[in-house]
């Protein structure tokens, strides 16, 4: 098994996940033994979010999905954003708040569930009055935890502890977009991705009136 950035090894991580015994639960739930919070900050691309939460869905796995309200990459308030996040309600998924410190405003499209973008160890396990704080107790401890950041992961993949049991319980954060664009490195996906933005943004233009010729 290769332990390549895509969704069919993302695929093999869930049923990894399944095959030992693990239960996906949301922040907020448990704590105890072989519970796995999987959960995904967004910071680029609502279309791979979305694309993500349909192969769990198809799996029988329900996540978390934390969403930025101040992302300079998309706008939740737009039509766009309004769909994506009722798309993945509809699909079973918890919604969250993808922070950007301090700003924290948990209004009714989000659930009591924050992760901050890009944080720094000052604040990063502070307390949040009527959220979880993904980054604080009991939710976080290093040893439990694995992060996929700039396709990396830094205490190794998962995927075989996983499936061996190895973990007593597990928090994991995905980043959709480097698993759904292609390329080996992080670069060619990041680039990958733009292009296909960039095929969004002229149907946009034309959605919008605007001519191209
Ligand atoms: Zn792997
Ligand atoms: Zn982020």
């Amino acid at each position: 098994m290769s332990c390549s950035f895509e969704l069919g090894h993302y695929r093999e991580i869930l049923e990894a996940a399944h095959a030992g015994g693990y239960r996906f639960q949301r922040f907020g739930e448990g704590l105890e033994r072989g519970d796995l919070f999987l959960r995904h900050d967004i910071d680029l691309s609502l279309a791979a979010a979305v694309q993500m939460a349909e192969l769990e869905a198809d799996l029988g796995v329900a996540t978390t999905y934390l969403l930025m309200t101040e992302s300079v990459f998309y706008n939740l308030a737009s039509s766009e954003g309004v769909a994506a996040i009722a798309r993945l309600r509809e699909l079973g998924h918890a919604v969250g708040l993808h922070a950007v410190y301090p700003n924290v405003q948990l209004d009714d499209r989000f659930d009591g569930v924050v992760s901050w973008h890009n944080p720094n160890s000052e604040y990063m396990s502070v307390e949040i009055p009527g959220a979880v704080n993904v980054y604080a107790e009991p939710y976080f401890s290093p040893p439990t935890y694995r992060s996929d950041s700039n396709q990396h992961w830094r205490s190794g993949c998962p995927h075989e502890e996983l499936r061996g049991g190895g973990f007593p319980w597990l928090q994991i954060l995905v980043h959709p977009e480097i698993w759904v664009y292609p390329g080996s490195t992080m670069g060619q996906t990041m680039k990958a991705m733009l292009e296909t933005e960039n095929e969004r943004r002229l149907e946009q233009l034309v959605d919008d009136g605007i001519h191209l010729d």
